[in-house]
């Protein structure tokens, strides 16, 4: 199943181009702040499921290109990412990198802001005026289904909820010049894409074994597969419920490949993973100045 959520903040199923509203089998849904009901409709899947599914065939068809999406999940607790993951990418940032080579085994993970999600329907906004160096990074997100804490490898797939498709969007150091922390570099509004929608565990065969794509104006800049993941998903989610309390509906980015690129407003950004989806963002300059400017 394909869960979707809209700017009116409708949640619905997605068959083909279409839009199934199933908003009113999720207890909490709608637009009051914090927008937390898709942990909930996660947490509680065992019981909402099948109510989603009774209201899919009660549903009529809308055309997904009549509305925008928000990110499938609106508020997860925590945006936990895993830095580059993925053999060839290393060292190919060099300088402009802050981890050295060094994979999410040996430095762990970091965070992202959740105020830095935004869905297909959105924009990426880079800091108005700026003239830093700004990436894109294509990345398979993971989905958590259940509260985990110290979960071992060997079980760890049983927590996965679904999955989506992300963009870890990310200012450059200029070493020697400005070296903010990665959490500053990475968490500005828009810097994390994340959709269309989650497809759930149970169709995806071998979430190792999806091609992970990213093009920029159409032309192909990362194409690589989830197999060639340097720390696979058990791994990852071991390594950071041995650390914090992961819950339902957080989204884990899984690191990126070879590939990474700058990108400049005007520039349009295509991400497609095998099985899980594919969306286009286009990169813009934000519409004010910050008060603090990069
Ligand atoms: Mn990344």
């Amino acid at each position: 199943m394909k869960l979707a959520v809209n700017t009116e903040h409708r949640i619905g199923v997605v068959e083909g181009d279409q839009f199934y509203d199933v908003t009113d089998a999720v207890p909490g849904a709608g637009p009051a702040w914090p927008p937390m009901y898709m942990n909930r409709l996660i947490a509680e899947w065992a019981e909402l499921g099948p109510k989603v599914a009774a209201a899919r065939k009660a549903a009529s068809p809308v055309a997904l290109s009549s509305m925008k999406l928000l990110p499938p999940n609106p508020c997860p607790v925590h945006v936990i990412a895993a830095p580059a993951n993925y053999r060839k990418h290393i060292g190919e940032i060099g300088a402009r990198s802050v981890s050295k080579g060094r994979t999410a085994e040996q430095q762990g993970f970091f965070m992202k802001s959740t105020a830095s999600l935004v869905g297909a329907g959105g924009a990426i906004e880079l800091p108005r005026g700026s003239s830093r160096r700004f990436d894109h990074e294509s990345e398979l997100a993971v989905i958590i289904g259940k509260r985990a804490r110290n979960v071992p490898r060997a079980e760890a797939m049983d927590y996965v909820f679904g999955y989506s498709c992300l963009m870890d969007i990310t200012m450059r150091i200029e070493p020697g010049v400005a070296e903010e922390e990665r959490v500053t570099r990475k968490s500005f509004e828009t810097f994390t894409p994340l959709g269309p929608w989650i497809v759930t565990a149970d169709e995806v065969a071998e979430p190792h074994a999806l091609r992970n794509q990213l093009w920029v104006n159409g032309v192909s800049k990362q194409d690589a597969n989830t197999r060639d993941m340097i720390v696979n998903i058990p791994t990852l989610i071991e390594l950071i419920s041995s650390v914090m309390t992961l819950n339902p509906g957080d989204v884990i980015a899984s690191g990126t490949p070879e590939g990474v690129g700058p990108i400049v407003p005007g520039d349009s950004l295509r991400i497609g993973i095998e099985s899980v989806g594919e969306m286009t963002l286009p990169v813009v300059e934000a519409a004010q100045f910050s008060p603090r400017r990069f």
